[in-house]
């Protein structure tokens, strides 16, 4: 069933970014995860045809494109490898920051490269001693004539060894009470005196997807870097973390379907016993239970990106299709990669990859147990 609000204009996007990746993305995705990074030339590809932060306006290097063709990018990329998932972050994540609570000159400045992809961005939330806790980070931005003076260290962060342009969620008020209330967001570009970039992490998984430390140490940001208003940067990400999570989602049902996509084949061709493996009603049974809660999974989605469009408050529906789906596609790879037997241990095929991948989306973007959080606030438990 497709979603209502997939029209054909969106088809014909789909149609054009899949034969894109067919030539551009799939013949390099295994060397991409071997070099741990995705090309800065891919991600210019990807802004000549139009699919970097498509919905700005056109004055930006958009064609104001409606999240419906967002939702087509994700799932394209998607099915290519989760270590794409850093585009994702750029286009739908990131950038709309910048477009919803820069100034002009901000959005002047940044946005048309943003949608070249002559600028990649970051978002750095998370430090070393707070993830799940963002009010109690302790990166510090203290004023300093026309600067801020920032301090700290930030972890796990997309994109963060290419990123041109970094979002950092910084306290300019540490002593405020509540901690919250003293929350900025501030644009750090590379290059800034003071800003390194540490190593570049060793995941078990999204290896294609570059991951960092990022040291802060007097670093000299200018004042004109402030995105929004000081001391309002809570609010702003309580709003936008509701689309980052629907990504993430989103990304858990195309990895979902691509897996049960691969197994099904698999076991179409696998024989055992003078039968193949997909004639055992185990097989069958496990793999219909599958597709059925996927089929669900999906039907709920598609709904709650509806809301989103329509611009309904969705937070609880987001967290209820983050924590769900994230938890469907960790069974599904679990199960898939059992149904390969033992080929699906094995590196060469796309199954183990996807089965190293699916954990994290339970973890980032808000982990699983925050989602429930949410749902039990939202029903008046506290
Ligand atoms: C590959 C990857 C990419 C990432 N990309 C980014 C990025 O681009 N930018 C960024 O800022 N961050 C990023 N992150 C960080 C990610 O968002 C955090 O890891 C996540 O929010 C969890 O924080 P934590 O790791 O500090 O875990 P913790 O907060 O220490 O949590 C540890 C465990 O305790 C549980 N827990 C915590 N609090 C509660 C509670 N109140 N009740 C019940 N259980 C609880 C958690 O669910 C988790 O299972 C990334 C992480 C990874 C692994």
């Amino acid at each position: 069933m497709k979603a209502a609000y997939i029209k054909e204009e969106h088809e014909i996007l789909r149609e054009s970014l899949r034969k894109f990746l067919e030539k551009e993305a799939y013949p390099y995705f295994n060397e991409w995860e071997q070099d741990g990074l995705i090309p800065r030339s891919f991600w210019k590809k990807m802004g000549d045809l139009g699919c970097l932060c498509p919905w700005l306006d056109e004055e930006y290097g958009g064609f104001g494109a409606d999240f419906g063709y967002s939702v087509v990018i994700n799932e394209e990329l998607e099915k290519v490898g989760t270590g794409l998932i850093g585009i994702g972050l750029h286009n739908d994540i990131v950038v709309p920051y910048l477009e919803q609570y820069g100034t002009a000159e901000q959005k002047k400045r940044w946005l048309p490269k943003c949608a070249s992809g002559e600028i990649i961005t970051a978002i750095a939330m998370t430090e070393p001693g707070a993830g799940s806790d963002l009010a109690g980070i302790k990166t510090s931005a203290l004023r300093d004539g026309k600067d801020y003076i920032v301090n700290g260290e930030k972890t796990f962060i997309t994109n963060g060894i290419q990123a041109d342009l970094v979002l950092v969620v910084c306290k300019t008020d540490p002593k405020a009470d509540p901690a919250h209330k003293g929350v900025s967001l501030l644009v750090v570009e590379k290059n800034t005196l003071g800003f390194t970039k540490g190593k570049k992490l060793n995941k078990i998984g999204l290896h294609s997807q570059d991951t960092a430390e990022l040291i802060f140490e007097d670093a000299r940001v200018p004042t004109d870097n402030l995105i929004g208003k000081e001391g309002e940067g809570f609010y702003y990400l309580m709003k936008n973390l509701q689309q980052e999570r629907l990504i993430v989602a989103i990304g858990g049902i195309a990895a979902s379907e691509r897996m049960l996509k691969i197994t099904t084949q698999y076991v179409k061709e696998r024989k055992a016993f003078g039968k193949s493996i997909a004639s055992f009603q185990n097989t069958q049974f496990k793999l219909a239970e599958l597709e059925t809660e996927v089929e669900i999974g999906r039907t709920f989605l598609d709904r709650v990106v509806d809301s989103h469009i329509k611009g309904e408050d969705v937070v609880k529906e987001v967290s209820m299709a983050k924590w769900w789906i994230t938890d469907l596609t960790k069974k599904v790879a679990a199960e898939c990669m059992h149904l390969h037997g033992g080929y699906g241990y094995m590196e060469e095929y796309e199954i183990a990859r996807r089965y190293r991948d699916a954990p994290v989306s339970a973890i980032y973007a808000g982990s699983n147990e925050i989602m429930k959080q949410i749902i039990a606030k939202k029903m008046g438990l506290q």
